[in-house]
């Protein structure tokens, strides 16, 4: 499959959801997922990393919910897709790179603990997609953001294997990269545990296992998965 030209396969505009941990390919595969079929790709987890940039900015507490809830109140985030990837702008300010630097990834796993953050969230992410016509990525698209999506991909890879995937997009190597391994596995296992929302496939989810699989293929399952959903 191209990701070139808009697919014309259902006029309906679908909601696709999107969900698994880190490493496991979910950027790619939602931003040229959404490119093939003139869709929005939304990335959730832009939200919390923009929330956790203007927290360290401003020196608030990751463990404090209410201050936290009152300054998501103040955030003006935009999400803009393009061609080269998603851009994340705040108060204006393209903030792309920064909020992939291992302190706010780091940040973001924290702030997204607290019940009242993620409600302000889940809010905000539904009026986004609310229209249809959307790609959103994320930890609980399928479970609470949407629980009535269209397709729900739930898409998983060995530990490992994430791990090396994360290190050679960010070229890391030595003590870089087991430092890197070790948060990751640290960012896993805080989003799979804690209280609310945590990273689980949706009962209707399907498992996409991307361990030995190219993106290509995976993209390719999807497509098989869309065209029974469509019919
Ligand atoms: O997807 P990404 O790695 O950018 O997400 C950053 C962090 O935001 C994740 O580690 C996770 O803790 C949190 N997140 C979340 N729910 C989402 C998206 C992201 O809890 N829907």
């Amino acid at each position: 499959m191209t990701d070139h030209s808009p697919d014309q396969r259902s006029s309906r505009k679908l909601i696709i959801a999107i969900d698994g941990p880190a490493g496991a390919g979910k950027s790619t595969i939602a931003s040229r997922l959404a490119r093939k079929l003139g869709y929005v790709n939304l990335e959730s987890g832009a939200m919390y990393r923009a929330l956790a940039l203007k927290a360290i900015q401003k020196d608030i507490s990751l463990d404090d919910e209410t201050a936290l809830v009152k300054l998501a109140e103040t955030l003006r985030i935009r999400l803009e897709p393009t061609i080269g990837g998603n851009r994340t702008l705040l108060d204006g300010q393209d903030v792309s790179s920064r909020i992939r630097e291992r302190d706010v990834t780091e940040a973001a796993s924290r702030v997204s603990v607290h019940p009242k953050v993620r409600e302000w969230m889940v809010a905000h992410q539904r009026a986004m997609g609310a229209g249809g016509g959307i790609v959103m990525e994320g930890r609980d698209i399928g479970t609470k953001v949407f629980p009535d999506a269209d397709l729900k991909i739930f898409l998983d890879a060995d530990p490992v294997v994430r791990e090396q995937r994360r290190m050679q997009q960010q070229k890391l190597k030595g003590e870089v990269a087991a430092n890197l391994a070790a948060e990751l596995r640290e960012r896993d296992h805080r989003d799979r545990t804690r209280a609310i929302s945590p990273l689980v496939p949706a009962e209707d989810a399907v498992v996409i296992d991307s361990t030995s699989m190219t993106e290509d293929q995976v993209l390719q399952k999807i497509d098989e998965l869309l065209s029974a959903t469509t019919g």
